[in-house]
């Protein structure tokens, strides 16, 4: 579903790589007529408590989630997570080694820049509230330096994976990240599978390998879906009987997408929370 009403079921705070608290995200929800929305952090669930205060204040829904990097064969898939228990311990010790790889990725990529930009290891964390650093705080970083536009001019110049300032980091293996989100009482929904960024479509067969393995969702909705890649997706999402979640992906200032520009309807939702193991 393409705009408002229902939910969002992708979004990103300070807590990893938005630009806005998640209360802020929760009052901009509720004013723009959104029925409910999931906190989406990466790698972290850190946010949870406060967007779901500040939703329920607002009196809309709250639908909490995570999104995960995650990789098999040599291609990255994200994964989102919804209605995880935050208790659950597997997931958890996957999400802290997840993060610890984050952090040493980072830094290494800040020496790597170092060489050449006047920015500091400081100038990229000092001011952040995230346990889930990644490139967008060393593109802010750059951008404060006066040697970027934005996040986006930085990404294209120096942070995409094809630059000698480039460092990969540590991936859960898909489908050992669709086992952990169920594991942890969970849904599993694949991200973005048809992004622009991700130089290949995401194949039909991969979709039944991750349905086989437990993935009851799909997000064709997303303003990076290149509308071209969408079709095959649907017919394997209809064959399938897959969930189709709308998101907008948002994070704040730090991309163009803007909140609730693609949305989930209700019913959608709540076949989502009936296959949670504790609805949360
Ligand atoms: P990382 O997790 O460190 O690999 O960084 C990936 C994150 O960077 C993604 O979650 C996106 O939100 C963000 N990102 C990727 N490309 C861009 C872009 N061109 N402009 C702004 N943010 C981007
Ligand atoms: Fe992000
Ligand atoms: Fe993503
Ligand atoms: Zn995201």
């Amino acid at each position: 579903m393409t705009g408002l009403p229902g939910y969002d079921l992708h979004t990103h705070s300070v807590h990893s790589d938005g630009t806005t608290r998640p209360s802020e995200i929760a009052a901009e929800a509720a004013a723009l007529g959104l029925a409910g929305f999931a906190l989406t952090d990466h790698d972290t669930v850190d946010g949870w408590a406060e967007a779901r205060e500040a939703a329920h204040a607002h009196g809309i829904d709250f639908v909490p989630g995570i999104e995960l990097t995650t990789m098999h064969n040599w291609k990255s898939r994200h994964l989102l997570g919804y209605g995880i228990d935050p208790e659950a311990s597997e997931l958890m010790a996957a999400l802290v080694r997840v993060r610890e790889a984050r952090f040493d990725r980072a830094r290494h990529m800040v020496d790597l820049l170092a060489v050449d930009y006047d920015i500091t290891w400081e100038s990229v964390v000092g001011e952040s509230a995230t346990i889930s650093v990644g490139r967008p705080h060393i593109a802010d970083a750059l951008v404060v330096g006066g040697y970027f536009a934005d996040r986006s001019a930085a990404f294209a110049e120096v942070l995409h994976p094809r630059s000698p300032y480039y460092a990969p980091t540590y991936a859960l293996d898909t489908f050992d990240a669709i086992g952990l989100v169920r594991a942890a009482g969970g849904v599993a929904v694949l991200a973005h599978p048809v992004a622009e960024r991700q130089s290949t479509p995401t194949p039909p067969e991969s979709v039944r390998e991750f349905a086989r393995a437990g993935l009851v969702g799909i997000e064709l909705e997303h303003p990076e879906n290149r509308a071209d890649w969408l079709p095959p997706l649907r017919a394997v999402a209809a064959e399938l009987g897959l969930l189709v979640t709308g998101s907008s992906d948002y994070h704040g200032a730090g991309k163009p997408n803007r909140l609730g520009e693609h949305t989930t309807p209700q019913a959608t939702v709540e076949l989502l929370r009936a296959g949670v193991a504790t609805p949360r």
